[in-house]
């Protein structure tokens, strides 16, 4: 089996927090656990970090990872027109590849998982190769509209944070050939101590105590269970591979 682990960086869970820790602290940390394996995953990167961190962004490529694309500003593009999302994801893209001169951009995400049904228009206009937004369940509906040869790589989109989605996820594992799965660089911190430190800007009860998918067991948990997950892929004979190296199998 084959199995890509992606990384969406962008700020710190859009439009509730405005801070960068998992830019700042995150990315370094998933880097180095990368390392360790000596494993390359896919990063789908927002504009506006590339633009004010492209440090950051170029560290990843330096290493030797995929950088892909993840709208302007993480908006909501099932709301927008197709002329609007093309602008956010031309400006996207234009962004990355100044920043990052050295890799071909060919993979695009969709924030919050949510693209517009004319997705693969535009992506194939801007000359991408891949998408990795669409959930299982709406496989269906995409393939009847994709005339375009754009690639499909369904993210699984269940955290490994918690005991059900480990067990889950190793059980998918093995019977799966290929397994795309989706991180955020702040579930490796304590987003929980971090949340709380930005009380002020959150709204406790609709942004936090609702929301517990967004803090609980990141940290410890989290990098234990990536850890376990990654050896017990390996000694199963699975092959870590990024989304552009089963475009080009
Ligand atoms: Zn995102």
């Amino acid at each position: 089996m084959k199995i890509a682990l992606t990384f969406d960086i962008e700020r710190d869970i859009p439009y509730v927090l405005d801070t960068y820790f998992g830019v700042k602290v995150g990315i370094p940390k998933i880097l180095e656990l990368l390392e360790n394996f000596n494993l390359k995953g896919t990063f789908f990167c927002t504009g506006s970090i590339a633009k004010k961190f492209p440090e950051y962004i170029r560290s990843i490529e330096h290493k030797g990872h995929e950088i892909a694309c993840h709208g302007l500003n993480h908006e909501r593009l099932n709301k927008l027109t197709f002329n609007e999302c093309q602008e956010l994801i031309a400006s996207n893209k234009k962004i990355i590849e100044e920043t990052c001169q050295k890799s071909e951009i060919i993979g695009f995400r969709a924030p919050y998982l949510k693209p517009p049904n004319f997705l693969f228009a535009i992506l194939h206009k801007l000359g991408f190769k891949y998408d990795s937004s669409i959930k299982s369940r709406n496989r269906t509906k995409f393939n009847k509209t994709n005339y375009y040869k754009i690639q499909e790589f369904t993210p699984l989109n269940i955290s490994l944070r918690f005991s059900i989605g480990y067990f889950f996820l190793k059980n998918w594992i093995l019977k799966n050939k290929i397994i795309v799965l989706y991180f955020h660089p702040l579930e490796i911190i304590n987003a929980k101590n971090l949340m709380l430190t930005q009380k002020s800007r959150l709204n406790l009860f609709r942004d936090y105590l609702l929301r517990p998918d967004r803090w609980i067991k990141t940290g410890e948990t989290f990098v234990t269970r990536m850890n376990r997950l990654i050896k017990f892929a390996l000694s199963k004979k699975g092959e870590f591979v990024t989304l552009k190296d089963l475009i080009n199998d």
